[in-house]
């Protein structure tokens, strides 16, 4: 047999063969994991490539020139991606996020995003399909997103005030730019539109107030201001814990702008605790990833752009699913070995940091959040 040629760039997280089970039986749409977790949300890397550089995320001094991004052939096709989620949806998922990288550098976006929208739940609901991009060129594709089938869409802005914008993209990008897309993309009907801050103390918390005006004061309730705590995701970012801001801490803050009334989580499982402006103009969302774990209610698996499944946001090894998908295996064998790998599931990875009992760096390196997408 002939040998099969591996880029290196794949190579960079360990990957993990998944096993076939014999009897495979086909997916009942209820599944669990052994700390009765269901699967309901698939969030899918379309790139590993970005034209930002958040220092969270992919500091320039890692992701330079040098960096070996995954060549095209590594990357799952759209009917790869499609028939993988199919399979995910028979297990139960009702919700499928695009992510990077930045998703929108993906060509043809648009194709794959009106093949993923024809699918339907195990109920025969359409699925609540949405993505976050970083804004970037939102302004030219908004229409095209949504007339291919995309429902809603979520945008990272971390600062209202351009010099601060352009330090935390670190390429020097416009905030107006991303403004004009956002207002493109209500205009198109992608709604509810969330926006997602990423906070980080001392470099852009300043904006955690002046920001939320804005929302509250251009948009009302049609846009959900959303503030993640910076998390120590992969192990380029050099995270420190003084560097996170509590979610509290963001609370406290914001009650300077008018009276907040907490309200009740949508969907089991959903990661923002949300509260609303007692005045009407809508809700702020605060995702407190590192200050309060929500492992016990995580339902979310995570494909990579080169077709690795991962089952933590904080796992440093994946499950090839792509050797499955090229390697002439059957629907049914593949839904059986999803099934299988997420049956056998335990992480819990922000419970145990939380516990001071995160497991020890081991000497696989753990996945960067450009390549998972969060
Ligand atoms: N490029 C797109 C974007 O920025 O929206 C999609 C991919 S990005 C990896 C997805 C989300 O992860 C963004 O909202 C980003 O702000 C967030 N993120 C990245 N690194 C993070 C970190 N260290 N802590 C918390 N959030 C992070
Ligand atoms: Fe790019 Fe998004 Fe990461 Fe920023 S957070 S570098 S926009 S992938
Ligand atoms: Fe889910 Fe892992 Fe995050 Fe816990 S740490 S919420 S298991 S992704």
């Amino acid at each position: 047999m002939g040998e099969t040629f591996i880029p290196l760039a794949d190579l960079r997280y360990a990957a993990a063969p998944l096993h076939v089970p014999a009897d495979a039986a086909a997916p009942t749409g209820l599944i669990a994991d052994r700390l009765g977790r269901p699967l309901r949300d698939l969030r899918i890397s379309v790139t590993d490539r970005c034209n930002f550089r958040c220092s969270y995320c992919m500091p320039k001094e890692v992701f330079d020139r040098h960096y070996t991004f995954l060549p095209q052939s590594s990357l799952l096709s759209f009917e790869e991606i499609t028939r993988v989620a199919r399979l995910f949806v028979a297990h139960g998922v009702h919700k499928l996020r695009l992510t990077g990288g930045e998703p929108l550098l993906r060509k043809n976006l648009e194709v794959l995003i009106g093949q993923l929208a024809a699918l339907r739940t195990t109920d025969g609901e359409p699925l609540d399909l949405t993505l976050t991009t970083n804004g970037s060129v939102l302004e030219r594709k908004a229409e095209a997103l949504k007339a291919a089938g995309l429902q809603r869409i979520t945008v990272s802005l971390d600062a209202l005030d351009d010099a601060t914008f352009r330090r935390m993209n670190d390429v020097d990008f416009p905030v107006a730019d991303v403004l004009r897309g956002i207002d493109a993309a209500l205009a198109a009907g992608l709604a509810p539109l969330k926006i997602n801050m990423v906070v980080k103390r001392g470099t852009n918390d300043h904006e955690i107030v002046p920001l939320s005006s804005h929302v509250r004061e251009r948009y009302g309730p049609s846009v959900v201001l959303r503030f993640i705590e910076y998390m120590d995701v992969g192990s380029t970012n050099g995270w420190r814990m003084d560097e996170v801001l509590p979610s509290a801490e963001v609370l406290q803050r914001l009650r300077a702008l008018g009276p907040l009334d907490a309200a009740d989580a949508a969907a089991p499982g959903e990661t923002a605790e949300r509260w609303r402006w007692r005045d009407g103009a809508g809700e702020i969302g605060l995702i407190s990833s590192v200050t309060r774990a929500f492992c016990s209610d995580c339902n979310r698996a995570r494909l990579s752009t080169e077709g690795k499944l991962f089952l933590c946001l904080f796992a440093s090894r994946g499950h090839d699913l792509r050797s499955l998908l090229r390697g002439g295996r059957t629907d049914d064998e593949i839904a059986a070995a999803i099934g299988h790998v997420w049956r056998d599931r335990d992480d819990r990875y922000s419970e145990l940091r939380s516990a001071q009992q995160a497991p020890a760096v081991s000497g696989e390196r753990r996945v960067e959040m450009h390549y998972i997408g969060g």
